[in-house]
């Protein structure tokens, strides 16, 4: 069961696109980079390997996409800043 909206099943699509809680934070992410976020997967992968090349925007989209797996991958296997210190 998704930790944060306790609604679905963890799933790939439902961790890092279609969790309202992972929406609503992708949406900011995306109003900020200027690209409308999508609510599936793939869409969004089609939508990362197609920004256009060489731009300052598309990296700071591809890092901020980046960050989004990150931080859902830690908060679904409850990996967090001070458990990782804790084991180091
Ligand atoms: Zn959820």
């Amino acid at each position: 069961m998704c930790l944060l909206c306790n609604a679905a099943d963890k799933s790939r699509d439902h961790l890092f696109q279609d969790c309202s809680f992972s929406f609503d934070v992708w949406s900011l992410l995306a109003g900020r980079l200027r690209f409308q976020p999508l609510r599936s997967w793939e869409g969004t992968l089609t939508q990362m390997i197609n920004l256009p090349r060489g731009k300052p925007l598309t990296l700071l989209s591809l890092l901020a996409w980046q960050a989004m797996i990150y931080w859902r991958m830690n908060e679904t296997l409850g990996y967090t800043p001070i458990r990782f210190a804790q084991w180091t």
